[in-house]
């Protein structure tokens, strides 16, 4: 490499250093890191400022879904900013965000009829809990007590306060406390340290129980439940045991209340489905949206309600009925170009239908983990997979916060040329549906042998 190239490296590293807060990041840590700095991407990979080549094995934070610079999506989004690259839905429209609107109301469950734009996925959560609590204060006088949420332990719906208010790790929430309103917690359907200590299928999904002793209790007061469907994400990639999901459902219906579907983890394909409720066929009252949308490529998320609940906003604007919220960059013209474009993508390219091999050959691949030593569990919905990582195996004991295993596991594969981001000791695979069959196999080799690198020295 010439001297010029290594030294604008280095000078990009030390900048960053000195200027950029990084999310989620120890930055006593980080300032002594030799910190990725990414230039451009193609396809499955990331290319560093340095030249070198890494598989993206996380999607770029779980967005990018048929690579990076996919043409389609390029070339969408730079006819729009020759049009227009921003205009306010406050009171009016755009061209972009009309068209997206119709795509979207045809592809997720039916009877979702109304588009809410926003543009991240905490804010699709806010937007959700908002319309969900000012639904029954406009409802009737006797809905007016209807005001409390309930969510799963390890939930994780965003870093806004009030998706974090409905978020169950204590890990990232439980210093913002005091500034949270109180949530009802049921029972998260972690299979493999099971809540109930049963085991599945014998289990008859027991674990739900909790979830309908707070109904009986006090469904009266509680405006909506909100989930991640078939997948806890951020917990660890906790998948759903089957029928779990068609449970939740039909007790928020016996119990008169809202189910919020939070999609944006598991939507666009992630699990298989274009959205993971199709998998036990159930429709949310709302859902939130966002990561995937643009493909991965401009900040973009949308709320999406039934027709129910938009006709309880209708009435004059002297009834106040209007749902005040709004943010600057709603509906935003070019980015609703790429959505239109992403999901152009996945028809014509027919992305769903080959992806089933994907995912029948990444199964195939994750068997031969549960045979490293420090493997406890590997999960797997589609194109989202969690390798629990364990200090024994026996008796499930996790590795001590301190050793920090899974930071260790993706610093091996990054010497691999495979970039990892684990959630604690979870290490998490989640490529785009666009890999190929050689990129996924290379994924997980490298995978493999950085956590028995990391877990065997
Ligand atoms: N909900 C879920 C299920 C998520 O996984 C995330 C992000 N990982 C969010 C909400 C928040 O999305 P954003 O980071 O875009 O605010």
């Amino acid at each position: 490499m010439k001297m010029s190239l290594i030294k604008r490296a280095r000078t990009l590293v030390q900048k960053d250093k000195e200027y950029i807060w990084h999310p989620f990041t120890q930055m006593k840590d980080y300032e002594k890191s030799s910190p990725l700095v990414i230039e451009k991407g193609r396809g499955s990979y990331l290319y560093d400022t340095e030249g070198n080549r890494y598989i993206d094995g996380i999607s770029s934070l779980w967005v990018t879904v048929h690579g990076h610079r996919k043409k389609k999506i390029d070339d969408a989004i730079i006819s729009q900013v020759k049009k227009i690259s921003h205009s306010t839905l406050l009171g009016i429209s755009n061209v972009p965000a009309v068209e997206l609107a119709e795509k979207l109301v045809k592809i997720t469950p039916k009877g979702l009829s109304k588009v809410f734009y926003s543009d991240n996925g905490s804010t699709s959560v806010e937007i959700a809990l908002k319309i969900a609590y000012q639904y029954w204060q406009q409802k009737s006088d006797k809905t007016k007590i209807k005001k409390k949420f309930i969510s799963l332990v390890n939930a994780y719906h965003g870093d806004t306060l009030g998706s974090v208010s409905v978020g169950g790790i204590d890990l990232f929430h439980q210093v913002y406390s005091p500034l949270l309103f109180k949530t009802f917690k049921a029972d998260s359907p972690y299979c493999y340290r099971c809540p109930v200590k049963k085991d599945w299928p014998g289990c008859k999904l027991a674990c739900i129980d909790s979830l309908e002793k707070i109904l009986k209790k006090h469904s009266r007061e509680i405006a909506a439940m909100i989930i991640e469907p078939m997948v806890q994400g951020a917990a660890g990639m906790i998948t759903f045991p089957k029928g779990y999901l068609k449970k939740v459902r039909q007790l928020c219906s016996r119990y008169n209340v809202l189910l919020i579907a939070d999609e944006v983890a598991v939507g666009f394909g992630r699990t298989g489905k274009m959205f993971a409720c199709e998998h036990e066929k159930i429709i949310p009252d709302l859902l939130a949206i966002a990561k995937g949308i643009t493909g991965g490529t401009l900040p973009l998320a949308a709320t999406l309600a039934s027709e129910e609940i938009y006709n309880a906003f209708l009435g004059e604007p002297e009834d106040l009925k209007t749902f005040f919220h709004g943010h600057t960059y709603t509906g935003n013209p070019v980015a609703c170009a790429a959505a239109i474009a992403n999901l152009e993508v996945f028809k014509e390219e027919k992305v769903l239908l080959s992806l089933k091999k994907k995912i029948r050959l990444l199964t195939k691949y994750l068997k031969a983990f549960v045979t490293l030593s420090h493997v406890g569990d590997v999960r797997q919905s589609g194109f989202m997979v969690g390798i629990e990582l364990v200090k024994d195996k026996r008796t499930k004991e996790p590795f001590s916060a301190k050793e920090r295993i899974g930071h260790w596991v993706i610093l091996e594969a990054r010497k691999r040329g495979v970039v990892i981001r684990p959630l604690g000791d979870v290490i998490v695979l989640m490529p785009p549906l666009s890999i190929s069959e050689k990129e996924l196999s290379t994924l997980c080799d490298v995978t493999f042998e950085s956590i028995k690198a990391a877990t065997e020295k």
